[in-house]
Formats: structure tokens, C-alpha cells, sequence
């Protein structure tokens, strides 16, 4: 049901919208218009990069925007397909769910041509814009309720040629720490679909939180066009952290349930752990105060393992079962490429 005008065969720099039909209370005859630039020109991959899976994470879209502004086609080998804000309602109002539908973008896939609006992008993705891909890029953050170190991240897929493509390009964002991670929270996401069909598919969780400080989006702008330039589709080399000066990034994984660790009762969240330091298994990861009862000494969430802090809570203010900390611990690359 979504249409637009781009022509995806066309060379050169086009500007348009996915029409996504949208009938409500004040409109019978509406479209939700979701921005989207193509850049194309001769031989050379197809690159999907997406912002915006969830609205209240700004480091993508802000650097989507900034690409599809200042990149010429001259640049191009092949073809670039941009979406800054890809939920675009949830991008307009700032959440995480769309509010159109309530729907998790991240959990609509394959999607459904006949669904809701949020059924209907996910099902567009996976059969119209997928396809014609070669790498996806879907870039995250924590939003609203969490706060990552910057990395650069990646699920562990079982084929190795798909595996072993997917650590260089995730490497190549140049993020001083990587990390493997596994879906403890539902299924239908957007890399896994990409992954089933055998695209390289990179993913981020660039910080979190409400402010964004100028060094992440820097991470955010010339990461996305490192790895542009690993893909081939844009011109030039890519940097090396080593070229850079920096040292080999830290990888981690968080494979296991446990590595998540989910606030046990609700209150009010302290994190005892800056983001990116090492821990020790059993040391404390951070605190759940009840503001009622003062006088009691507060439930402590202690790490289950040995390794890093990758990501806590961003609001303090915590429910029961929301995630307070994740812990990834480290692996090298040789490591990687053993698991199943
Ligand atoms: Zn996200």
C-alpha cells in the first residue's frame, strides 16, 4: 500500500517520500510522508542506512539528514538509500512506539501489506527495499531509557561468510568498544529480517539518554561514512583506528539472559558504574532506592560476571522488570568466529 516517487533505478540525487495511507479523525484521506533520499550512480553496492526505528533516538537521524544534504552523487560507487526518520510518526512526537498504532517498529517485522501504518513500513522494508539491498544499516541509540557506551553492535548469525562481513563492517564504525548482543525482549526485529536475508547488516547503540554530547554525534557522522567507505559505495579509504592513532577496539558479548540485568522492584535507580568501565563479578552495578522507605537499605543489582558496563538506565525513575545494566564481556575476534 505505500508508495512513493523516488525511481530506485534512476542515477544521480532524488529527494522524496515513502506515502504511507493514514485515514484518522481529521483527515479521511491522508498519507503519513516519511522523507527518504536515494544517491546513485554507476557500478557498485546497494546501501540501505535507516534512522529513526525508534523516534526518540536522534544520533542517526541527525546524521542521515546531514548525508543526504552534503553527499554528491560524484562520491557514489552504486546506490545509497537514505531514511532519516524511518517511524516517522514516533520521530515527529518523540517516542519510542509509534503513536499512530502503539506499534514497536523493532518487533513489526515481517509486517503485514494490509496492517497498521507500523506493519505496513515494516512490510515494505522487508519486501520492496530489503531485496534490492546489499547491507543495511540501522542505526540505534538507547533513547529514552538507556544509555550505551558507543558501539557499534551485531547478533552472532549462524552463516560464517555473513558473520565475518558483518565484524568488519561493524569494526569499521570505529567505536572503541563492539558489541555482540542477542534479543532477550521479543522477536520481529529489523536486523534480524535484514540478517534472514543474507544482507551485511550493521547496527549501533550510539549513547542514550535525552542530550546527545557533540562526541557522539561525531562518532555517529563519520562512523556511518567510515563504514560507507569499507562498504565501497562511497569514495576513498577507510580509516583504521590504528591510522587514527587509537587502540583496537574493546569487543564484547552479551549472549546470555544474564548479562541483561532487569530491576527487580521499582524505585528509584542509582548507578554505581560509569559506562565503559571494567567490572568484577558480584561488584555492584548500581542501587534501587524506595522513596518511601528511606530507613530501609536499598536492593543492590550486582554484576553476574566479570566484564564491562556497556549500558544502565537512563531515567532513574525505574518499574519493576525494566533493564538497569548490561554487561558484555570480552571476546576477540578469533572467538567470535568459533561460536555456533
Ligand atoms: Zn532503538
Amino acid at each position: 500500500m505505500i508508495r512513493t516517487d523516488i525511481d530506485f533505478e534512476r542515477p544521480g540525487t532524488q529527494h522524496g517520500v515513502l506515502r504511507v495511507p493514514y485515514s484518522h479523525n481529521l483527515a479521511g484521506w491522508a498519507n503519513i510522508m516519511i522523507p527518504i533520499t536515494t544517491i546513485a550512480r554507476g557500478e557498485g553496492p546497494t546501501v540501505l542506512v535507516l534512522g529513526g526505528n525508534h523516534g526518540d533516538e536522534y544520533q542517526g537521524q541527525i546524521a542521515i539528514m546531514k548525508l543526504a544534504r552534503a553527499l554528491s552523487d560524484q562520491k557514489v560507487h552504486g546506490r545509497l538509500i537514505l531514511i532519516a526518520s524511518l517511524n516517522f510518526p514516533a520521530a515527529l512526537a518523540s517516542t519510542r512506539l509509534s503513536p499512530v498504532d502503539g506499534m514497536n517498529l523493532n518487533r513489526a517485522f515481517p509486517g503485514s501489506a494490509d496492517g497498521t501504518v507500523t506493519s505496513q513500513i515494516a512490510h515494505y522494508l522487508t519486501h520492496e527495499l530489503f531485496p534490492i539491498a546489499d547491507a543495511v544499516i540501522d542505526i540505534h541509540s538507547g533513547g529514552r531509557s538507556m544509555e550505551f557506551i558507543p558501539c557499534a553492535h551485531m547478533h552472532v548469525v549462524p552463516d560464517r561468510d555473513q558473520r565475518r562481513a558483518m565484524l568488519g563492517a561493524m569494526m569499521a564504525w570505529n567505536t572503541n568498544f563492539c558489541f555482540l548482543y542477542t534479543d532477550i525482549a521479543g522477536s520481529g526485529l529489523l536486523p534480524v529480517e535484514a540478517e534472514n536475508q543474507g544482507k551485511t547488516v550493521i547496527t549501533t547503540e550510539l549513547g542514550g539518554g535525552e542530550g546527545i554530547p557533540a562526541s557522539v554525534h561525531r562518532i555517529a557522522y563519520h562512523g556511518l561514512q567510515n563504514v560507507l567507505r569499507h562498504l565501497g559505495v562511497l569514495a576513498g579509504q577507510p580509516h583504521s583506528r590504528e591510522s587514527l592513532g587509537l587502540p583496537p577496539p574493546i569487543i564484547t558479548q552479551a549472549l546470555d539472559a544474564q548479562n541483561y540485568l532487569l530491576a527487580p522492584e521499582s524505585g528509584i535507580f542509582e548507578v554505581a558504574v560509569d559506562l565503559g568501565a571494567r567490572v568484577s563479578a558480584g561488584e555492584p552495578l548500581g542501587y534501587i532506592h524506595d522513596l518511601e522507605r528511606p530507613d530501609r537499605e536499598p536492593n543492590t543489582i550486582a554484576s553476574p560476571r566479570d566484564g564491562f558496563m556497556i549500558a544502565a538506565r537512563a531515567p532513574c525513575k525505574t518499574q519493576q522488570g525494566d533493564c538497569v545494566a548490561v554487561i558484555g564481556e570480552e571476546v576477540s575476534v578469533d572467538a567470535v568466529m568459533q561460536l555456533p
